[in-house]
């Protein structure tokens, strides 16, 4: 996305953070239960996620294991021995004043998601920490539940590597397609289980058609949906253009989108890593995982849809826009491909017959899910119509007799007149006999009479 302002041209430079609660029976460091939403408050809490003094925290394995898998499944290089730290602020929400994060070894570091286009995502890094507890403010008062403390949090960091808003859609939804697919985390929007941050600013594209990454950027936070969050950048790149017109540059800032206002508000300038005074938990020691370990995990990741969707594209000659429907549900997908081994079609037909079978799944009302009733439907929809012989005989004739000057025409020459000729025979017969068979026996007729 390209802007004019003030006779220069500014570039959309976006990325994201995301925020993932992974679907684990118990917290990250404790052993309450992890599903806290909608519990009843400050049910699902002990002194651990607490965090009382004296504690010890010790580590949610299942959890390890599920970032290893994110962190594979988006090609990141791999840390097979890490640890965590801990990241210092004062907030209610975080009652040990400090939160268990990753700072300086990640789980997973320079991964990538290619999108349908081929375009290359990096994704900078992805680290497990602990979800704060949920202020809720209600009446001029501000309560606070700490069944969501401690839940084991996983953040996954893109470079800004996105310029539109399309891309950034795609790249997000099949994150969350990802997710699913490989079991680590529900990926509900609604419930808070998935949460963006974008992060942007506007960068003046040089002649050579580069840019430099601009001495600003404006993170985004509380967005709980695709649209928010395009809501919030479309709101964001208004108001940093405006700056930008005054000849202003944007500051350094965090700000808060209102969804009810639909705008977004400052809400801190300028923090610095150095402000959290990281340091490494000296609680939980060094986590190494072992060769085999790591193979396992990499062998339970399944095709991905966007990888299923090309594969689709190039094997079936397939619609973009079916195959990424079909990717979506991958059992579709799975009965789509069993159907066409079964009907073994020539390379000829292979891109008809591979629309029409998609077709079929996507608009079957009914739940499909035996490959002989998806054929038997397949052979009826193109078999040809059966029509009345005697029928159309009759209106043919009929026609011929009531429209002599079209008949006329035809025999002189007039090529198009043929085509009124049918349809007249058409509303005749109301549909019921194909056009070719009707234009066929209508020239027959006419040369015969000639
Ligand atoms: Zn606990
Ligand atoms: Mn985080």
């Amino acid at each position: 996305m390209e802007i004019e302002i003030n006779n220069k041209t500014y570039r959309l430079v976006l990325g994201f953070e995301i925020h993932l609660e992974l679907a684990t029976k118990s917290k990250m460091f404790c052993r309450c239960p992890a599903d806290w939403f909608g519990q009843k408050p400050n049910t699902l809490v002990c002194p651990i996620c607490l965090g009382f003094p004296g504690c010890l925290p010790y580590p949610n394995e299942k959890a390890i294991e599920f970032t290893y898998k994110i962190a594979l499944a988006l090609n990141c290089k791999i840390n097979s021995e890490f640890y965590f730290d801990r990241k210092h602020y004062f907030y209610p929400d975080l009652p040990k004043g400090y939160q268990i994060t990753q700072w300086n070894r990640p789980i997973g570091y320079s991964g990538y998601l290619n999108l349908l286009s081929g375009k290359k995502i990096r994704i900078t890094r992805v680290h497990l920490e602990e979800d704060t507890g949920k202020l809720i403010h209600r009446q001029g008062k501000t309560l606070v539940d700490y069944n969501r403390a401690g839940v084991p949090l996983v953040e996954i960091v893109t470079e800004p590597d996105f310029d539109n808003l399309e891309d950034a859609k795609e790249f997000l939804e099949n994150l969350q397609l990802i997710f699913r697919k490989i079991r680590v985390s529900t990926a509900n929007m609604e419930k808070g289980s998935m949460r963006l941050e974008p992060n942007m600013s506007l960068a003046e594209v040089k002649p050579d058609s580069s840019i430099d990454l601009p001495d600003y950027k404006v993170e985004l936070k509380n967005i709980n949906s695709f649209r928010f969050a395009k809501k919030a950048v479309e709101y964001e790149i208004k108001r940093q253009v405006e700056l930008i017109k005054q000849g202003k540059l944007p500051d350094q800032e965090t700000r808060g989108y209102n969804e009810d206002k639909g705008i977004t508000v400052s809400q801190r300038k300028k923090e610095e890593a150095l402000d959290y005074r990281y340091f490494p938990e000296p609680d939980i020691p060094v986590i190494r995982i072992n060769k085999q370990d790591l193979a396992k995990i990499k062998a339970q990741i399944p095709e991905l849809p966007i990888d299923l969707a090309k594969r689709l594209i190039k094997t079936y000659s397939l619609s973009k826009e079916k195959a990424v429907i079909l990717a979506k549900k991958s059992n579709l997908a799975k009965l789509f491909e069993t159907v066409l081994k079964r009907l073994k079609s020539s390379p000829a037909v292979k891109q008809k017959t591979a629309e029409k079978i998609a077709n079929i799944l996507i608009n079957s009302r009914v739940k499909l899910n035996d490959p002989d009733e998806i054929i038997k439907l397949y052979t009826e929809s193109i078999k040809p119509a059966s029509y009345d012989k005697t029928k159309l005989a009759t209106a043919v004739k009929q026609v011929i007799a009531n429209n002599a000057q079209a008949a006329t025409d035809y025999k002189r020459g007039k090529e198009s007149a043929i085509m009124y000729l049918v349809g007249q025979c058409m509303r005749i017969l109301k549909g019921q006999a194909p056009a070719n068979k009707i234009k066929e026996l209508l020239i027959k007729e006419l040369n015969q009479a000639k």
